[in-house]
């Protein structure tokens, strides 16, 4: 079976293959003109515009995520606006450094919307998953990417960034939206 990934994210196709494994499953990029507008007002509405983008453009059943990082003391920003809180990935580590500076509560949680549509953008299934831990005070780690540096997933004394690979899949957001949609299409 052949899905399309829904994203022009490198990273998050590699980890969305190393998660997949043998799964018989062969995940393929959308069109180089693959451009959506994400212009949704929740992940779910964002994976949903990109999973339907890319099934008109390439006539395949698609699959989309839309993920981001929800922060308890800034009432759950960056969230759907992850990637736009500022220029580069090291500006937005360092804002949102500086805008918990103060706050005692660093709860958060990198959440992970993914859309599985058919070619005419029916949507066949739908799913959440979520990775919950804290901010650390400063950043450590080169792995991963985007704001995995400074996220401490509960029960690790490391950031995300300072995992390997395979042990970021297991807890992962997006590892633990991919299962679901993995079970559903072994199950349908
Ligand atoms: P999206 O590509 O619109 O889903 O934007 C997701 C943004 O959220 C990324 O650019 C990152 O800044 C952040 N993000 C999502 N997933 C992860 C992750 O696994 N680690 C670190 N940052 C992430």
């Amino acid at each position: 079976m052949k899905i399309v990934f829904a994203t022009g994210n490198p990273h998050k196709l590699q980890e969305l293959k190393a998660i997949a494994g043998n799964c018989g499953i062969e995940f393929i990029l959308p069109p180089e003109s693959f451009d959506p507008v994400e212009n949704g007002k929740t992940f779910e509405e964002n994976s949903l515009i990109k999973a339907r983008e890319a099934a008109r453009l390439s006539g395949e059943i698609s699959l989309a995520d839309d993920s981001g990082l929800c922060v308890e003391a800034l009432n759950g920003e960056p969230g759907i606006y992850s990637a736009r809180y500022a220029e580069t990935p090291q500006k937005r580590i360092d804002k949102l450094l500086k805008n918990i500076e103060n706050a005692e509560n660093r709860k958060a949680k990198f959440v992970c919307s993914m859309s599985l549509v058919k070619p005419n953008g029916d949507i066949i299934f739908q799913t959440i998953g979520e990775c919950h831990g804290y901010i650390a005070e400063k950043q450590a780690g080169t792995n991963g990417f985007g704001y995995d540096p400074i996220f401490v997933p509960d029960g690790y004394e490391c950031t995300m960034a300072e995992l390997s690979e395979d042990e970021k899949n297991k807890i992962s957001h997006r590892g633990n939206a991919l299962r679901k949609v993995l079970e559903y299409l072994r199950n349908n």
